[in-house]
């Protein structure tokens, strides 16, 4: 069952070729035999089981959906009501939040069985799922290799079958860049697509919530549950969503492809260019128009980011002081003993760093020379995607310059790590949607090609994706021990 897509999943739901009993048991068996990922915080076995009863009594009154009895698991940045939400951190290790994301209650009306909680970097804040406080997850591509991050919990499920469906999210790179490292599909919207309600805030500017998941249509099918206006969230917006399962359908004629050359200079590996120029013919034999484009200001996204993203952190994260929720520390002898050593014990290293980052470039005299510099570059960036797309319909390039590394491998050098979010983080700066689909294997490990479409053209993006999907199989790859 475990290898079926959740649309395949759907139809055996319906079909009572199973039940989401049977299905949920099936997911929480293989959970327990391949803890070694550890792509989970928390399994709530009991919860699913109860939400799969239920499931099977609508399916059995005929009033089901294409989610209803679907087995799957958010990412441990959404709030879910009386089910602990650590945000991957020790600050919040003890956080049992008192109501749902939006993200979570909409899936749940859509009748989805909630396995768990899946691992993350702390707050959300890497590229490897090093900096979660319950230790990295596991590539189930190469045990060895890191699954990428923040979503790394969330990408490793869906790669070894432990959940038809995912959440993740994406303030850089996240949802993208651990797709394209562990093999599968991922949606990062455009930015207020979906109400980031209860989704704990990283940066708010850039963080946006998005489904990962075997296929495209997996994704469409997930991503209709999830998009929406939310009153609770002011930047979501108020716009009709389409019916995305209905795109996949479209056809591409005419389709014309950007690449942008500065996604393919120096950096990128070759072995990764090598799998998307094949994956770019592929659309060329389809009928697509490719043509090269520039984004003259794309080198200043990585260095715009890492100001403006630490600086909304730092003040995103002021709230965790030990005092209202989250991590206390021992006897505190007064006021600023409690929020000094609550936040010092409570926090890890990556998350003070950014914290210590972005007040500094907050701060007086530093304000104006990085923080407006950097807004300004924000605003460059937009215009250089704006352009682009005024000359074609998507741009495709790679996701990540190199497939997965090793742990351990870059932890120790910031900047490098930071480097590998080169190719996501400009799509954040300026809101826009991007996919990452499976393209090939270089090494033995998974590449992802990017795809970037216009504000609100996530329609588009799945019927692109779609469409490669129904002409090639990198998608339906399974990771060696894991079929
Ligand atoms: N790797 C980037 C960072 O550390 C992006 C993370 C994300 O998208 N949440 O900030």
């Amino acid at each position: 069952m475990h290898n079926k897509t959740l649309a395949e999943l759907a139809e055996g739901l319906r079909n009572q070729q199973f039940s989401s009993r049977e299905l949920t048991e099936a997911y929480l068996t293989r959970i327990n035999q391949h803890q070694e990922l550890n792509a989970f915080i928390t399994v709530t076995a009991e919860l699913a089981l109860a939400l799969a009863d239920a499931a099977d009594a609508r399916l059995a009154k005929g009033d089901a959906g294409p989610l209803t009895g679907i087995p799957i698991a958010h990412k441990d940045i959404f709030c879910t009501d009386g089910v602990k939400t650590s945000c991957g951190s020790k600050m919040l290790d003890n956080f049992i939040a008192p109501y749902d994301a939006t993200v979570v209650a909409k899936l749940q009306q859509a009748g989805v069985v909630m396995l768990g909680k899946l691992n993350m970097d702390e707050f959300a804040m890497g590229s490897s799922n090093e900096t979660s406080y319950y230790g990295p997850v596991k590539n189930p591509w190469d045990l060895n290799a890191v699954p990428g991050g923040s979503s790394g919990g969330s990408a490793a499920a869906i790669a070894a079958r432990l959940a038809a469906g995912v959440t993740g999210t994406d303030t850089g790179g996240s949802i993208r860049q651990p797709a394209a490292f562990c093999g599968i599909t991922g949606l990062k919207p455009t930015y207020g697509r979906v109400s980031r309600y209860g989704m704990i805030a990283y940066a708010s500017s850039l963080d946006q919530g998005g489904p990962m998941a075997r296929t495209a249509e997996d994704a469409a099918i997930l991503l209709q549950a999830m998009a929406g206006f939310d009153e609770r969230d002011s930047t979501s917006v108020d716009r009709p969503i389409p019916d995305y399962r209905a795109a996949l359908k479209k056809p591409i004629d005419n389709l014309k492809i950007g690449l942008p050359k500065e996604f393919f200079g120096e950096g990128l590996s070759a072995e990764v260019a090598q799998v998307i120029e094949t994956a770019i013919d592929e659309y060329r034999k389809l009928g697509a128009e490719v043509i090269e484009v520039s984004m003259p200001n794309l080198k200043l996204a990585i260095p715009a980011y890492y100001v403006i993203a630490p600086a909304e952190c730092s003040a995103n994260l002021s709230r965790f002081d030990g005092v209202r929720f989250g991590y206390r520390c021992a006897n505190p002898t007064d006021l600023t003993d409690l929020y000094t050593r609550s936040r010092g014990e409570g926090f890890g290293r990556e998350v003070k760093r950014r914290i210590l980052m972005g007040t500094y470039a907050l701060s007086a005299g530093y304000y104006d020379a990085f923080y407006i510099k950097a807004q300004k570059i924000r605003r460059l960036i937009s215009e250089d995607f704006k352009k682009a797309l005024s000359e074609v319909d998507v741009l495709m390039g790679p996701v990540a310059p190199s497939v997965a590394f090793g742990i351990g491998e870059k932890i120790g050098n910031p900047i490098e790590m930071y480097l590998s979010d080169i190719y996501t983080i400009a799509v954040n700066l300026a809101g826009l949607p991007a996919m990452s689909i499976p393209a090939g294997l270089a090494s033995g490990k998974p590449v992802g090609l990017q795809i970037i479409g216009d504000y609100f053209a996530e329609d588009r993006l799945l019927t692109v994706a779609h469409r490669y999907q129904q002409t090639t199989n990198w998608h339906q790859l399974t990771p060696p021990g894991f079929a």
